[in-house]
């Protein structure tokens, strides 16, 4: 079958074999969603089939580190929906969580002894304190920019000569959009690998491949999956990469089970109704909190007054599905009570998931910086920030409002 021309029908259907329809295996019934296949090792009729299995001359499954069908079901779903125009050549690795997608996606830019990183000050705290303590301790030195002044980023690349910069399509929390059209124009230039977290984003939003990223990562324990019951990563990218992450993935071993994959690839047929909805509610609540008097400050691209509001109109097919916002009364002490009294949402870490969560980024995603460092990155203490999930908007915002009432 062609690859259908449309996001939606490709979220469906990707992936998917259908295996022994061809045969008609197995009497006269087959199944329509890839089973989970749980098993460690496969055999084949003859030896020399797994010889040349194992040896990479023939596409097959021997041992279920290397490869499982459950994982390459999702992981081929994950590539028709990242990089639906790439001609073959585009592969995508899944890991056991973001984190191990994210270490894979900078180690198979050979971020080695005397290597520099040039990485944005926003990213997620865990992936810049990767760079820093993991990579730093084998050599590599991390530079931090404001990725979102584009002088700043071209400047630092020239300076520093930089073997990869690293980005995330939409920050945490304050929903800066990163212009990744015009950053990978200097990496290529410079010869530099363009690595984007494309968690907040999703293909759905945004494909960076397609917009000259060389690499993309994900947490699919966020939107991919949705559901807020799997932890996994993904990690798209072309040669030389995809073949580096084959081997990094074979050797350090994080790979993704067949039960988690299989509920990955269930989650990624609904992604775009989800993320739909998600961008409609947040949208709704980005405009109604602005106009409410017990909150100062909203961040939401879709706002005429966010900095990145132009940006996000070019680079993103719509403005995602988090909001964060400041309280008018300031301190911890009100963020926590007005989080306390909210009922519908949940208060918990994470996002992307079909119930809207919310959480104070100061004592979670940012906990780890110091007071003025988060200050300096806008993440104050009456922050806080909201992944809005698919219920009805009208049950979202009488939550909110009767949580503000209280302040
Ligand atoms: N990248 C981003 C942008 C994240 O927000 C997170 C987790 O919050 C990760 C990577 C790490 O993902 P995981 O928790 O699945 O390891």
């Amino acid at each position: 079958m062609d690859r259908p021309r449309h996001f939606e029908t490709r979220a469906v259907h990707s992936g998917e074999h259908r295996a022994g329809a061809e045969e008609g295996r197995d009497g006269n019934f087959y199944p329509i969603s890839t089973p989970i296949y749980a098993s460690t090792t496969f055999s084949h009729p003859s030896v020399e089939t797994i010889d040349r299995i194992l040896g990479g001359e023939e596409q097959g499954y021997s041992y279920a580190r290397y490869d499982n069908p459950t994982v390459r079901a999702f992981e081929e779903a994950l590539v028709s929906l990242e990089a639906p125009e790439a001609d073959g050549g585009i592969r995508a690795f899944a890991f056991g969580s973001g984190m191990a997608a994210t270490h894979a996606a900078f180690a198979s830019a050979e971020l080695t002894n005397g290597a520099t990183v040039l990485a944005a000050e926003q990213l997620y705290g865990s992936t810049a304190t990767l760079l820093v303590q993991v990579f730093g301790a084998n050599g590599v030195e991390t530079r931090f920019v404001d990725a979102y002044d584009l002088g700043a980023v071209e400047e630092k690349v020239a300076q520093l000569g930089p073997r990869a910069v690293v980005v995330e399509s939409i920050s945490n929390p304050l929903l800066r959009v990163a212009d990744i059209p015009a950053i990978s124009e200097i990496t290529r230039a410079s010869g530099a690998a363009l690595i984007v977290d494309n968690t907040f984003g999703t293909p759905f939003l945004q494909r960076p491949l397609d917009l000259g990223a060389d690499i993309v990562v994900h947490s699919a324990t966020k939107y991919l999956s949705g559901h807020g019951d799997l932890t996994a990563g993904v990690v798209a990218a072309g040669p030389p990469y995809s073949d580096a992450l084959e081997q990094l993935r074979k050797l350090v071993g994080g790979v993704l089970g067949p039960f988690e994959a299989w509920l990955g690839h269930r989650g990624l047929k609904t992604l775009p109704l989800r993320m739909g909805r998600q961008c409609e509610n947040a949208r709704a609540i980005a405009g109604h909190l602005a106009a409410h008097p017990k909150v100062t400050k909203v961040n939401h691209p879709s706002l005429q007054a966010h900095p990145d509001h132009a940006t996000a109109g070019r680079v993103l097919s719509d403005m995602g599905g988090l909001v964060s916002f400041e309280l008018a009364t300031e301190g911890r002490e009100a963020a926590f009570a007005f989080l306390d009294s909210l009922n519908l949402c949940v208060k918990a870490p994470s996002l992307g998931d079909i119930y809207t969560l919310a959480i104070h980024p100061a004592t979670s995603s940012h906990r780890e910086l110091s007071p003025s460092r988060r200050e300096r990155l806008g993440v104050g203490e009456n922050l806080v920030r909201l992944s809005c999930g698919i219920e009805h908007p009208q049950d979202i915002l009488a939550d909110l409002d009767q949580a503000l009432e209280r302040l």
